[in-house]
């Protein structure tokens, strides 16, 4: 159920539902993403589901996280430096760090982070480093940054992570359309070129809320 058989599968659905970045595909197809959820939901670890992870979050969908994997890569080269906000239970990081590059995660709940920690250890990853902090000011002593993500959606685009883009830069986000609490969120993906930057809006999606100062 947990064998890297059931993961290659979950990988292979992915590719049919529309993943195509073969650096994304193979980074899933590494990372063993039932280590990353309490040990009752194992078994359902490699569904295309979002699954509880205590504390009111979530792991994410792993269409999604491929999704806006794909998306932040674009076409370009693995990013030397990513800053992902919004740890979690540390898969996506896990991902991110599995693709290459030195990656810096955020996470507000200390809890959260230090379960991440616990989880990441068998996987000895040494190109991530996790930081206790409001991701929303970014980490300023790590940047500027080839690519950020946030793993969780805010109203507005914070400005500190924009000003930690470096140039040619990408950052994936989700973004509330209105200012109900349930409003409809959608990717967003900003990119600093040379003349300043794009914003271009990926599809739908639904993530638990950036939240302010850390716990
Ligand atoms: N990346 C995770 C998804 C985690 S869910 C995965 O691989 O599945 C989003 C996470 O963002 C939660 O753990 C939540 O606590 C965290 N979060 C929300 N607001 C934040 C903020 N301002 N700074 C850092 N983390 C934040």
């Amino acid at each position: 159920m947990t064998s890297q058989r059931t993961r290659l599968r979950m990988v292979e659905r992915l590719r049919r539902k529309g993943i195509r970045d073969e650096r994304v595909l193979a980074a899933m197809a590494a990372v063993p993403r039932h280590l990353f959820v309490d040990e009752a939901l194992a078994s359902r670890a490699y569904e295309d589901t979002a699954l509880p992870i205590g504390f009111s979050q979530t792991i994410s969908q792993p269409y999604v996280v491929a999704r806006m994997l794909e998306s932040l890569l674009g076409d370009t080269s693995v990013p030397r430096k990513v800053l992902e906000v919004g740890t979690g239970c540390g898969y996506q990081a896990a991902v991110l760090a599995q693709l290459g590059g030195e990656v810096y995660s955020i996470e507000r709940i200390r809890a959260l982070l230090e379960r991440a920690r616990v989880n990441l250890r068998a996987l000895r990853l040494s190109n991530l480093r996790l930081t206790h902090a409001d991701g929303s000011a970014g980490l300023q002593v790590a940047a500027p940054f080839d690519a950020i993500v946030v793993a969780a959606a805010a109203s507005c685009v914070p400005e500190a992570l924009l000003r930690q883009l470096a140039p040619g830069g990408r950052m994936v986000l989700p973004l509330k359309t209105g200012s109900a609490p349930r409003a409809a969120q959608r990717l967003a993906l900003y990119e600093r070129g040379v003349r300043g930057i794009t914003e271009s809006v990926l599809d739908e999606v639904l993530f638990v809320p950036l939240e302010t100062g850390k716990l």
